[in-house]
């Protein structure tokens, strides 16, 4: 499957590796699962990551991100979990700086990329495709690298719930449980644990909440200095679309929020009916059937107006 991917890494010695902005934990768990792989093939290998929520500090590896790379010229970039160039978490020029790309992939509207693509929306994860390219590397696995792959796995999938976890998905789930992946540990930090802040913005977005729709869609926006005022930083006050949609009634939830260089981030859960990911790519953005989002270039009333409009056509 990954034969020309494999002899791209075989020819090369520096490597960084990537994924989109925002990381989540399928980017994070994928890229440094792939970094650890690399390191035991004796590769020199970097990981470009932008900072992310601190949830997420627990993983083995993740202390050793940089902001941005440093060598001129590098053999590979390997990117993860971005379905675009544009989202990569570097810039145009970083991008150019490596000889080789190699792009892994899970969405479903994906603009290719690179000189080896595998695009799969079948598989849940970037992370289960990331362990099918680590197995045919020849890489053995061990506890950190079974531990990076199920967090992201855990995490695409809404911890195994959601449609996108298929038999394979568990299969290999189950191996990367006999390589040691840490499950217990994994979900009392992602999943059992909430600061108290951010409980504080998930009353602040219900208190926010409208509703259209005889209840089919929940909107709430949470403006950036309430958030700034909470003590939270960007890439910790996301989470609260969840919430919406578990609401019975609701086919489609929407959490817009004010981020600190002033921009407005949309993030939108559906309950399967209304493909979503249809609505984000018509306002410039992307993402999955049930799960997209994109910037909003409107100010907040006139792009919420259109927003719903969008929906309501789709319900
Ligand atoms: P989020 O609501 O931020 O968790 O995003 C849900 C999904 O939507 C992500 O997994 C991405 O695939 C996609 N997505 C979010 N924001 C954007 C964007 N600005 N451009 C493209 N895709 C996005
Ligand atoms: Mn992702
Ligand atoms: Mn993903």
């Amino acid at each position: 499957m990954f034969n020309e991917a494999i002899e791209m890494v075989k020819k090369s010695n520096l490597i960084y590796v990537s994924a989109h902005i925002n990381p989540d934990g399928d980017a994070i768990g994928s890229t440094f699962a792939v970094y650890f792989a690399l390191k035991k093939l004796g590769k020199d290998v970097h990981v470009v990551m932008p900072s992310y929520s601190e949830v997420f500090e627990f993983l083995p590896g993740v202390e050793d991100r940089v902001d941005g790379i440093k060598e001129d010229k590098y053999d590979l970039l390997i990117a993860l979990d971005s379905s675009d160039h544009s989202r990569l978490a570097i810039s145009d020029d970083e991008y150019e700086r490596a000889e080789k790309v190699i792009m892994l992939d899970h969405h479903q509207i994906a603009r290719p990329y690179g000189d080896f693509r595998y695009i799969n929306d079948n598989k849940s994860s970037a992370s289960e495709i990331a362990y099918l390219f680590i197995k045919e590397l020849g890489v053995e696995f061990d506890s950190n690298i079974a531990t990076l792959l199920y967090t992201g796995i855990m995490t695409d999938t809404g911890s195994f719930n959601y449609s996108n976890t298929s038999s394979d998905t568990l299969r290999v789930t189950a191996e990367l449980v006999d390589y040691g992946a840490k499950t217990v540990e994994v979900c009392k930090k992602l999943n059992d644990t909430i600061k108290e802040s951010k409980l504080k913005l998930l009353a602040k977005s219900i208190d926010n909440m409208e509703v259209f729709y005889d209840g089919k869609v929940r909107y709430t926006y949470v403006d950036y200095p309430t958030i700034n005022s909470l003590g939270i930083h960007d890439e910790d006050a996301e989470g609260m679309t969840n919430y919406l949609r578990s609401v019975e009634g609701t086919e489609v939830a929407v959490y817009v929020r004010g981020k600190s260089d002033g921009s407005l981030k949309v993030s939108m859960r559906s309950n399967g009916n209304v493909d979503i990911s249809k609505i984000a790519i018509s306002f410039g953005g992307g993402g999955h059937p049930r799960a997209a989002g994109y910037t909003m270039q409107d100010e907040i009333e006139v792009g919420k107006e259109k927003l719903i409009k969008a929906i309501g056509e789709m319900l």
